[in-house]
């Protein structure tokens, strides 16, 4: 930023002053820590959120708020740190350049309008938040969101029809990517299991898991039903249910399918 000091470094020459305080050089660290301007507006983050910031810095302030959160109240930290920061330098260009002495008060109250906006945006919930994290995001006038409650859907398994085999397949990752498997179970017309398999694909995405391995096994398996099971598997039809979509099967499945998502 072209504080009075970056610009002597760049040659410039020029008086400095800081004109929040006008008591002492505009350097970075006085303008955006030291300040008495700067400390009160710290001191204000601090006491709304109830946190402890170290204010040595502006580096060690915005890695203390950059922890990433599912909770709106903390979602809201870190965009407050930045707009803190933006409205210290704000009231500075005021100042230097219009002539115009912006109160604390009315910085302040600059920056809840800028955290309003912020909260509403956020895509945040508050589903496990206190009384305090109410009255903090109540003082910001940012809406409190909660999780929508879930829903229960009933999905009931459905045997295929005669001469039909189906097999309900799929795969998941234990993070993203992570370790990851996949399985499936074939099923006759009376429900009865002919067939099923799991396997460890290695570390995955979950869409990974759940559709490109499954689609080149199923090729492999399809054939080896009719093989090891002792099954005319190739005289008759397969419904693949799986709740991602799958690659094409290979030639091997030159026989009757159907695919869905359910
Ligand atoms: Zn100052």
């Amino acid at each position: 930023m072209p504080t009075d000091e970056n610009l002597q470094k760049k040659g410039m020459t020029l008086a400095s002053k800081c004109n929040l305080c006008n008591s002492s050089e505009e350097d970075s660290n006085h303008l955006f820590l030291h300040c008495s301007f700067a400390k009160a507006s710290w001191s204000w983050v601090q006491d709304t959120f109830s946190i402890r910031l170290n204010t040595q810095f502006v580096h060690s302030i915005l890695l203390q708020c950059s922890i990433q959160s599912k909770n709106q109240l903390k979602e809201v930290l870190s965009p407050c740190v930045l707009h803190t920061i933006a409205t210290i330098w704000y009231c500075r260009n005021q100042s230097k350049f219009e002539g115009k002495q912006i109160p604390l008060r009315e910085a302040i109250s600059k920056i809840k309008t800028e955290m309003t906006m912020v909260g509403n945006c956020s895509h945040a919930t508050s589903n496990s938040c206190s009384v305090f994290d109410l009255l903090v995001l109540r003082n910001l006038k940012v809406p409190l969101k909660l999780n929508k409650a879930p829903r229960i859907i009933e999905v009931l398994w459905q045997k295929p029809q005669d001469g039909w085999i189906k097999v309900n397949i799929d795969g998941a990752a234990k993070g993203s990517p992570g370790l990851s498997g996949a399985g499936g179970i074939f099923r006759n017309c009376h429900g009865n299991c002919v067939a099923c398999f799991a396997s460890f694909i290695d570390i995955q995405h979950a869409i990974y898991a759940g559709s490109l391995q499954l689609s080149k096994r199923l090729t492999g398996l399809i054939v080896m039903l009719g093989t090891t099971y002792g099954l005319s598997v190739t005289q008759q039809r397969l419904w693949i249910s799986s709740k991602v979509k799958l690659c094409p099967l290979g030639k091997s499945a030159a026989f009757g399918i159907v695919v869905n998502t359910c």
